[in-house]
């Protein structure tokens, strides 16, 4: 089957009129295209899960800083059709950019305490763009489930917040990352780095993988589990941005889940790091009795 192709607000708006007129529920899946197995995951978990899935496709210029990649980003919406269409999605939303952010506009969307520290603290204005253009979807596409990847933690906790403190009639899931057999997190962005950048981009995933088989065998101090992740980023490449354990649910303040320099509260430890000048991000949550393959690659 293959998806249906919109562009227009109009044509998609009236689309999605007549599912909800059949009481059909709607899965969304917003991404910025170069769709990849991480990607597929959430439109198949959409399908099992909604009637009618819609996957959007949209480099949001506002959530890219000055000097970042948006213009270098891949697009390859014709691509993007063909994969979405093999997963399952019902329709392709590729809006405009001149529709999603016409003339004159000015209106900007913030969530305040989870959008600072960590991405937010690295990428000023980054979540501000991004909270803003998934409430214009919110709004466009309405009510509906929509389906984010945990890739990306600290924004699914800022959408998360969003949408309880708007109201919007949305319901949220995480999904979990899809990894390459290495381990590397997939990411549009992979394809930037050289072949022997590529080798070593593994590490992010050793130190993370390395500090969750610890956490499982017992260990709870915060300086052995970040030390232990630390470790095969420091003999790489890689320049550390971050490395930070936060509570799982809020992303609390590591004295909000620790005492005494070990963790009491389920945490989710969180890395950002550049190689060859692209930025990569991972993370894994430490709880007790998570499923094993969450320390595997999956
Ligand atoms: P992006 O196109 O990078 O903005 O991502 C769109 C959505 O796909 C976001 O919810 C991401 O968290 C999710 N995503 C990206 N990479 C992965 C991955 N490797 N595994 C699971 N979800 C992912």
């Amino acid at each position: 089957m293959t998806a249906q192709l919109v562009e227009s607000f109009d044509e998609m708006r009236s689309l999605l009129r007549a599912e909800h007129r059949s009481e059909h529920r709607v899965g969304v899946v917003p991404t910025m295209g170069a769709l990849h197995e991480g990607h597929l995951s959430l439109i198949r978990k959409a399908r099992e899960t909604t009637d009618f899935v819609v996957t959007t496709v949209f480099v949001n210029p506002t959530q890219f800083g000055p000097n970042e990649d948006f213009e270098r980003y891949p697009r390859r919406l014709e691509e993007d059709h063909r994969l979405a269409s093999s997963a399952g999605a019902h329709a392709v939303f590729a809006p405009k950019t001149e529709e999603m952010y016409p003339p004159g506009e000015q209106t900007r969307v913030v969530v305040r305490t989870i959008s600072q520290g960590l991405c937010g603290a690295h990428r000023p204005g980054h979540f501000e763009g991004v909270t803003t253009v998934v409430s214009k979807l919110f709004h466009l596409l309405g009510e509906g489930t929509y389906f984010f990847g945990k890739k990306d933690f600290q924004q699914l906790r800022v959408i998360e917040a969003m949408a309880r403190d708007l109201f919007f009639p949305v319901a949220i899931v995480g999904c979990p990352i899809v990894r390459e057999s290495d381990g590397l997190a997939m990411s549009s962005r992979n394809a930037y780095l050289s072949p022997s950048a590529r080798q070593q981009a593994r590490a992010l995933w050793e130190g993370l993988q390395a500090a969750w088989r610890s956490y499982q065998e017992g260990e709870r101090k915060v300086q052995e589990l970040l030390s232990l992740a630390r470790a095969p980023i420091d003999a790489s490449e890689f320049e550390l941005e971050y490395l930070e354990l936060r509570g799982r649910d809020q992303l609390e303040a590591l004295e909000q889940i620790s005492q005494g320099g070990s963790l009491v509260q389920p945490a989710v430890l969180l890395v950002a790091a550049e190689l060859e000048g692209t930025r990569l991000i991972d993370n894994v949550v430490l709880e007790p009795g998570a499923p094993a393959q969450l320390g595997g690659v999956r």
